[in-house]
């Protein structure tokens, strides 16, 4: 397991300038299929569903390890087990059956196009997509602007949909229904592998056992402590490997100058991994409003973390690290993700301030 473990890294970090550039030839569907050999996309999902067993913070811990190597892999990686993990939390038995041992072995890409529904969910915008039922089936109208891990024509998105009597479903929508419409692949500052574009939906008709929820509202606020987390690993992969570059830069001319904030930052990540391994143990049905908040503030901390480090580990390395193919010049380009990656920090932070000012503890 280690020695595969080493090869893994050893592969991921080289195929990561590649992957961020979108590089012909490469796509990261060799990333996915060796998480799933390597049995990364089955951890903290349960043994009885077909998983590895574990728990949530060792699907945090792997994130992270991907990261470090590359955050295109570990983008693709979150979308894939987020994706899991909305179906390992529904209660339709048919989708856990059909899809889980799909995704587990990353046979199909697993996209999330739940920004808009977690916008939804904090009262920021209206759901994008329209949902029409009769007996038998579901019908979708509408138009998402971005999701990501979309494998040319295999894939399954989870999209929120408004039915016309004002409730919300979730519903799992795979590349090969009759009216979906995936989009070229957009044009990004980094991550350009990732498989990200937009969604059209026109009449797509699918029958009810593809509902992963019929009550978005319930099933949203369930995962989202889980969907936080695993995007905190992101920002701590970026954050250790940025830190290791660090000090292996560090020496006697340019250390009086940057030692002191490469200590805070230290201190900093020190204590965020702490409330990190604390936030894991929590039971996502049991998640009080003070752990929502601290949840929230702990996503914002690591990912102004990781973007600090990574500007820090320019100044350190100096001009080389700005030349296009170094290291510290992919982690700029990918770190700069993070910042808007759904829920935004605008998002959290407005939020965070909203329920302030109410007076809630949140
Ligand atoms: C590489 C990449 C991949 C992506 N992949 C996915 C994906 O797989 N699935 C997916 O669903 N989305 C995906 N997105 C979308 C992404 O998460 C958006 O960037 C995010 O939804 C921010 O929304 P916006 O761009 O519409 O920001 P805008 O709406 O333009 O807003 C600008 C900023 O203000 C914030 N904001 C806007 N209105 C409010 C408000 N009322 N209160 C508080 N804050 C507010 C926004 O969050 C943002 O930070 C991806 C984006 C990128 C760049």
């Amino acid at each position: 397991m280690v020695s595969q473990d080493a090869t893994l890294q050893v592969e991921l970090a080289e195929r990561a300038g590649w992957l961020n550039d979108g590089a012909a030839g490469h796509h990261v569907g060799e990333s996915l299929a060796q998480l799933a050999a390597s049995g990364y996309l089955g951890l903290g999902v349960p043994e009885s569903l077909g998983g590895a067993g574990g728990n949530l913070l060792n699907v945090v811990q792997a994130i992270a390890t991907v990261s470090e190597q590359c955050l295109t892999s570990g983008f693709v990686f979150w979308c894939q087990r987020a994706f899991i993990e909305y179906v390992a939390a529904s209660d339709n038995t048919w989708l856990q059956a059909e899809l889980l041992p799909q995704m587990l072995q990353a046979k199909r890409s697993g996209a999330t196009g739940l920004s808009n529904a977690m916008k939804f969910l904090a009262g920021i915008e209206q759901l994008r997509i329209q949902a029409t039922l009769d007996a038998t089936t579901v019908t979708l109208n509408g138009f998402l602007p971005w999701a990501s891990n979309l494998q040319p024509e295999n894939f399954v998105v989870a999209i929120a949909a408004q039915t016309s009597d004002g409730r919300s479903l979730v519903v799992a929508v795979p590349s090969s229904a009759s009216g979906l419409t995936r989009g070229e692949d957009l044009q990004l500052l980094g991550l350009q592998a990732s498989w990200t574009s937009t969604l059209r939906f026109d009449s797509v008709q699918l029958p009810y056992q593809w509902i992963i929820s019929d009550h978005a509202t319930i099933f949203l606020p369930k995962i989202r402590p889980a969907f936080l987390l695993m995007q905190c690993g992101l920002a701590w992969g970026v954050a250790r490997r940025s830190r290791h570059e660090i000090t292996q830069s560090l020496n006697d001319k340019n250390g009086a100058a940057l030692s002191s904030r490469f200590q805070q930052n230290s201190i900093t990540l020190l204590m965020l991994e702490s409330q990190l391994h604390h936030l894991c143990s929590v039971n996502a049905n049991d998640v009080t409003l003070a752990q929502a908040r601290q949840l929230f503030e702990l996503r914002i901390a690591l990912t102004r973390l990781a973007v600090d480090f990574v500007q820090l580990e320019l100044e350190a390395k100096g001009g080389a690290a700005y030349l296009k193919p170094s290291g510290t010049a992919r982690r700029l380009r990918e770190v700069s993700f993070l910042p808007v990656l759904t829920p935004s920090l605008v998002q959290l932070e407005t939020e965070l301030h909203r329920h302030a000012q109410a007076g809630n503890l949140l």
